[in-house]
């Protein structure tokens, strides 16, 4: 019974730990949901095997405890791991994946710009369609390149707050004062202040979200991904994305990289007029995320007292939401 015990634990954590691979593999939602539950059922009974097999050794009970112990520190961690990295998942704090899934909208978002050579031109390639698109920019590369963010929200296009560093450690900070400091240097270089927030990498925890909600902010996930950091090939990416879309989407993809501002990324400029036909031949049409969720896109002003208040947020919507519709209608 001894070496049908050791195999079938090892089975188990195998299939924990594999469940958890594919979950960082794909970006489908239900296929994520169905992968996080096979994934605690494999690790609780790879646990359960485990603990009979030390009972029947002679270092019981003690190390039957450690065991257990161990095993559920190890199904909370990959709980935790997986709730702060969806772009999905609600555990940690409330955030928008997608709109209304009853209109053939989608919101083409994109992350980590401005960029120097993209940015501009993927804005020409939206306006050449009549498609306007969200730009969640990284604080430390507005700096460096504010007049590309002038130009995007002079063009019509949505600016959101993608962190100032855009690093891997300071989501773990509680103040995750990375937050205000974007939403500092994005208002004194164009002057508007961002109601949506993505978190670097989705990388989330009850404490960021708190602090994005004090903000009077919201988080924003995305529900389609085709990974197109690493893509090199504009078709594929595109038949990825236009795939993957469906009504009410949010479509994650990347001007920039990390915030940095040289970094090539000729491969999604190429997509991007693939992507908007293919999403035109499924009658989705791009539109701003605060378009697509019905809600303001900039705060009324950046000063977080402000907005801390159910009726300041209350008041400044009408007029943020009468702002960005004239702008967009402008264009
Ligand atoms: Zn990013």
């Amino acid at each position: 019974m001894q070496p049908i015990g050791t195999t079938l634990a090892l089975l188990c954590t195998t299939a924990a730990i594999g469940a958890v691979w594919l979950h960082t593999q794909t970006d489908e939602a239900p296929l994520r949901s169905a992968l996080d539950v096979l994934g605690l059922i494999a690790a609780m009974a790879a646990v359960a095997r485990a603990v009979a097999l030390v009972r029947r050794t002679a270092l019981r009970p003690r190390a039957a405890g450690v065991m257990s112990t161990v095993g559920i520190v190890g199904i909370v961690a990959l709980g935790c791991w997986i709730g702060a990295n969806s772009p999905q998942l609600t555990w940690f704090g409330s955030q928008v994946s997608h709109g209304p899934r009853d209109r053939q909208q989608v919101a083409l978002t994109f992350d980590d710009g401005p960029n120097a050579t993209a940015t501009l031109a993927i804005a020409a390639i939206l306006d050449a369609h009549n498609a306007k698109g969200t730009f969640f920019t990284v604080g430390k590369a507005v700096n460096r390149r504010p007049d590309i963010t002038r130009a995007l929200i002079a063009d019509g296009h949505l600016i959101g707050n993608h962190s100032y560093h855009h690093d891997s450690t300071h989501w773990l900070d509680p103040r995750y004062l990375e937050l205000g400091k974007a939403q500092d240097a994005i208002g004194d270089q164009t002057g508007v202040c961002p109601a949506f927030f993505r978190a670097p990498h989705g990388q989330h925890t009850p404490f960021m979200a708190h602090v994005v909600h004090a903000h009077g902010m919201v988080m924003a996930g995305w529900d389609v991904s085709a990974g197109d950091w690493l893509s090199r090939d504009p078709q594929a990416l595109a038949r990825q994305i236009v795939s993957k879309a469906r009504p009410g989407s949010i479509i994650d993809l990347h001007d920039g990289l990390d915030g940095n501002v040289d970094v090539d990324r000729t491969v999604l400029v190429r997509a991007m007029p693939y992507i908007l036909d293919g999403l035109a031949a499924r009658h989705l049409e791009p539109v701003r995320l605060d378009v697509l969720l019905n809600r303001p896109g900039y705060l009324a002003r950046c000063d977080r007292r402000l907005v801390q208040t159910r009726a300041a947020a209350s008041g400044i919507a009408p007029k943020s939401i009468a702002a960005s519709v004239r702008l967009v209608r402008e264009r």
